[in-house]
């Protein structure tokens, strides 16, 4: 039996050894939780981070991507099982390939995995340190590389590729780069940066299978590579949970405060799908961000608090030598304007949805910005605190984006 809300948790275990597994056990320790704290991960390295996978260790400029310096874990005072899997949950007991922990709260932070696609041979994918590893070995001066998938990963692996001297192929079954994050107007945008770089990009062209070699175009045709890296997508690595009956609904479903539908379990990270109450709607951004920051109000609420996580979505991309920054939702969008000539190495991309009170102006919901980070930064705040702006204004390049907000709306 897990312990009620209102009891201590004397045995917390967190089980996922990555960002926001490593998140929530320092989160815990900083609120002053003194229990029994365990971490369990399934792999063997200590966690670390993701991000420069595909930047500055696949370019080959760090050759290290440890979060924390291995004393500091240490200093947790958190039994740290490196190496080991979950593979059953049960009323108050997690179950691994080693061993059993009883817990009075058990936080599911396993992250998500890559999907691969038909065939297998040959294939690879980027998700942990080994992958990546194994990846810049084969990322020679000449060697044909064949990248399916033209999202965030997809063009950041074909900027280091072609960076060092690969020939880089990209293959995308949409019609534009980044669509499904950004919609094909905006990703069509960055079809020109492949181009500049030396990257064939294929548009509207299904893979069938991989296999070695190459690939089958799902139409009929043979793409011949020495490597083939697919990057469509992950999945919430939640399926071990499937016979234990918490609720999954693309990943681990958890409220606002991060908890299951099952009493003292909770989810935080790429596998948790939380209910935001400011987007009214599920959510699950596979987002650094996410994995850093929602483990400070999970804490909280493992500790008996009622906080609510309810952030404004927030994401960077290195591709083509530019810094992208996404932030909000634009789900919800009306209208769209353009900030800045996309020609340019600055420009933003916003979206606006109606405002909701007499003022006139139109809410801020989403803000792409490509080299423009000042933008940026005053635009997550007026997203932050649901401004209303003025089109025109926002439009303009000359004019600040924190100027375009109208003077009496919230926040500014
Ligand atoms: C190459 C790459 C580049 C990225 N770049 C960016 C970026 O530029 N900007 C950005 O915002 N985000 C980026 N991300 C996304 C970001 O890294 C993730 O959102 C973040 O890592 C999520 O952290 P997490 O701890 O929830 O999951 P993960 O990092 O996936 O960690 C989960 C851990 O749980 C382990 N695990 C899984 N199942 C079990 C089990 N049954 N038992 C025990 N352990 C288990 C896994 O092995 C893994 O170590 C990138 C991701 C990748 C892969």
């Amino acid at each position: 039996m897990v312990a009620g809300r209102g009891e201590y948790p004397e045995r917390i275990v967190v089980v996922g050894g990555g960002l926001a597994g490593l998140r929530t056990i320092e989160e815990l320790r900083a609120a002053g939780y003194r229990g029994s704290l365990t971490l369990i991960g399934a792999e063997s390295r200590p966690p670390y981070d993701r991000p420069p996978l595909s930047k500055a260790f696949l370019s080959g400029a760090v050759d290290d991507t440890s979060l924390r310096p291995a004393g500091d874990l240490a200093a947790l005072g958190a039994r740290i099982r490196l190496g080991e899997r979950a593979e059953w949950l049960g009323d108050g007991v997690l179950r691994t390939d080693l061993a059993e922990y009883p817990f009075d709260r058990l936080v599911i932070a396993t992250g998500a995995r890559p999907v691969t696609l038909p065939g297998g041979a040959g294939q690879r994918v980027l998700r942990s340190f080994d992958d990546a590893l194994a990846l810049r070995e084969t990322i020679a001066a000449g060697a044909r590389m064949v990248i399916v998938g033209a999202g965030w990963i997809g063009a950041e692996l074909a900027t280091a590729a072609a960076a060092r001297g690969c020939q880089v192929t990209v293959v995308e079954a949409g019609a534009a780069p980044l669509a499904a994050a950004v919609g094909a107007e905006v990703g069509a945008v960055t079809s020109a940066w492949y181009a500049q770089a030396g990257v064939e990009l294929l548009l509207g062209r299904a893979v069938g299978s991989i296999a070695e070699g190459g690939l089958e175009l799902a139409a009929g045709g043979w793409l011949a590579a020495d490597v083939v890296v697919t990057a469509v997508g992950v999945r919430p690595d939640v399926g071990w949970l499937e016979p234990a009956g918490v609720l999954l609904d693309n990943g681990v479903v958890v409220d606002s405060r991060l908890e299951s539908s099952m009493t003292g379990v909770y989810a935080v990270g790429d596998c948790a799908a939380f209910w935001s109450e400011r987007f009214a709607r599920r959510m699950r951004p596979e987002h650094w961000d996410v994995a850093l920051r929602a483990p400070v109000t999970l804490a909280a609420n493992l500790l008996g608090g009622d906080e609510r996580y309810d952030p404004v979505p927030y994401f960077w991309s290195e591709q083509f030598g530019r810094m992208l920054q996404f932030a909000g939702d634009h789900r919800a969008a009306t209208e769209f304007l353009w900030r800045g000539d996309t020609a340019t190495a600055s420009w933003s991309a916003c979206w606006l949805a109606e405002g909701d009170d007499a003022l006139a102006g139109r809410r801020l919901v989403a803000m792409l910005t490509v080299g423009a980070p000042r933008d940026f930064a005053q635009g997550r705040r007026l997203i932050e605190a649901r401004a209303l702006v003025d089109p025109a204004q926002l439009a303009d390049p000359g004019v600040s984006v924190r100027a375009a907000a109208i003077e009496a709306s919230p926040g500014v």
